[in-house]
């Protein structure tokens, strides 16, 4: 590999993850999904829209737009799973469902316009390759009809490998699709059998290959580590064998292990899961194995080889942040379609009914499925700008803050910069004169760094010393 596209990596101990590893928000929004409220409905999103179209000064009302589409449903359950999901076999239930996503595409289009540019689209879910492949042609199809999608558009989906062929591909692409992202997890044999998804390295090799031939211009594998029968020996093989795969890239998350509130992750055995000490020895390992093997610590849980254009835009500074995680595309609104979906228009976030028959009842009615949401206050606005930049350029420039959102930053944020310092003592930030840097060090722990700034997460901590302390 070209040397000087390599920065020089911090060496990631396990003592230092065991430090500074905390669980926090993954900041995909500000302020985070659980501070959505009831109070937002339906009237206050519809106003969003119409702002937006009459383009009334509206934070990104000039830009193209996003699209995220969910498809809920999954033919059998993997038990780590935390999504909003529905298990069937029931490949026929499909069609209620892209009757319903067809009304609340078209009510997007009443209120917006029609063709709409589009430069973003991602279908996630639940399993979006449930679908045949003369449904998926369907839902693009009403998409098309409403929307604009521009020349050179991302639009990616999540492929479940089990549910795929060469030639499924193949129909993908010919629908417009350029990005894949394929769930693996893990690709040891037992530990799929614990988790019950089972698929062989061999069946994805060949998928990946087929992706390239037909010409996808990038592929993405999600890797799970924390997983029952995982050891660090066994997640090492799997770093080593994804790797040799060469997605472009590979986001690694964190399982936790929660079965009071996820009902599927009951069926796992909680003493097969590794310990914690091991938990971050995969880590840890996973950050040099990619390192070792070319790949760039993007931020957070990603990684990308040299020449995607997420490194570039990293290394450029350019990089954006929004429900899918790290992007390259500019803060553009996001309208998100099917049941549980959550969209962000102007200063607003706003998420779809969670369950089946509340979102086709309300669409059955004509009206949009959206349950909750939040209308940012100015002190939202501002802390999602603060968040963001620190989380994307690993650059806070106190005058960049100043001119755009009307603050004295050194006093608006007097005590979060006080409560800074210990990060600055363990080498993760530097405190400039008029701004706040991010170590190469620093990026590993950098949600530590941006919860500082949530100032609904310092709240709660507030509550909670307080009610330890009475
Ligand atoms: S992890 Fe994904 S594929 Fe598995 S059950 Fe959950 S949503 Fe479905």
């Amino acid at each position: 590999m070209d040397a000087t596209l390599r920065p020089a990596s911090p060496v990631i101990t396990v003592e230092l993850l065991k430090r500074l590893d905390v669980p926090g928000p993954r900041y995909t929004s500000y302020p985070t999904a659980d501070r959505f409220v009831d109070a937002f409905g339906v009237d206050q999103y519809e106003q969003a829209l119409r702002q937006r179209a009459q383009g009334a000064g509206v934070v990104g009302s000039g830009s193209p737009l996003s699209l995220y589409v969910h498809i809920p449903f999954c033919e059998s359950v993997c038990y780590y799973c935390a999504c909003n999901k529905v298990i069937t076999r029931h490949h026929e239930r499909a069609g209620e469902y892209l009757d319903a996503l067809d009304v609340e595409i078209s009510l997007h289009a009443d209120l917006l316009g029609r063709g709409q540019r589009v430069s973003q689209l991602h279908f996630g879910g639940g399993s979006p390759t449930f679908l045949s492949d003369a449904e998926l042609a369907r839902v693009m199809a009403s998409l098309r009809a409403a929307f604009k999608l521009v020349d050179g558009a991302e639009l990616s989906i999540e492929v479940d490998p089990r549910t795929v062929t060469d030639a499924r591909l193949a129909r993908l692409r010919e629908l417009g699709f350029n990005r894949l992202s394929f769930g693996v997890q893990d690709f040891d044999p037992a530990v799929q059998q614990a988790v019950h998804r089972e698929q062989s390295y061999e069946s994805v090799a060949t998928l990946m290959a087929a992706a390239r031939t037909l010409g996808f211009e990038s592929t993405n594998v999600d890797l799970i580590y924390g997983l029952p029968k995982q050891t660090p020996e066994s997640f090492a093989r799997t770093v080593a064998q994804v790797s040799e795969l060469r997605p472009e890239r590979i986001a690694l998350y964190a399982y936790a292990h929660l079965p009071a509130r996820f009902k599927p992750q009951r069926r796992i055995d909680a003493a097969a899961l590794p310990a914690a000490e091991n938990k971050i020895r995969m880590l840890s390992q996973a950050i040099a194995g990619f390192g070792d093997r070319g790949y760039h610590y993007i931020g957070m849980d990603h990684f990308a080889l040299p020449t995607d254009p997420l490194a570039v835009a990293k290394r450029q500074g350019r990089l954006h942040r929004n429900f899918q995680g790290y992007s390259t595309q500019p803060d553009c609104d996001l309208v998100a379609l099917g049941v549980s979906a959550i969209g962000r228009v102007g200063v607003t976030y706003s998420q779809n009914a969670k369950t089946l028959p509340e979102y086709y009842d309300a669409l059955r009615q004509g009206r949009l499925p959206v349950v909750r949401g939040l209308a940012l206050s100015r002190d939202d606005v501002l802390r999602r700008a603060v968040i963001m930049a620190l989380m994307c350029q690993g650059r806070l420039e106190f005058e960049s803050i100043e001119l755009s959102h009307l603050v004295d930053v050194k006093r608006y944020f007097e005590a979060e910069l006080g409560q800074l310092q210990p990060l600055v003592d363990a080498g993760l930030v530097v405190l400039e004169p008029g701004a706040i840097q991010v170590t190469e060090l620093g990026w590993y722990f950098v949600r530590a760094v941006a919860m500082v700034f949530d100032r609904h997460l310092q709240a709660d901590r507030v509550r909670e010393r307080f009610s330890r302390i009475i």
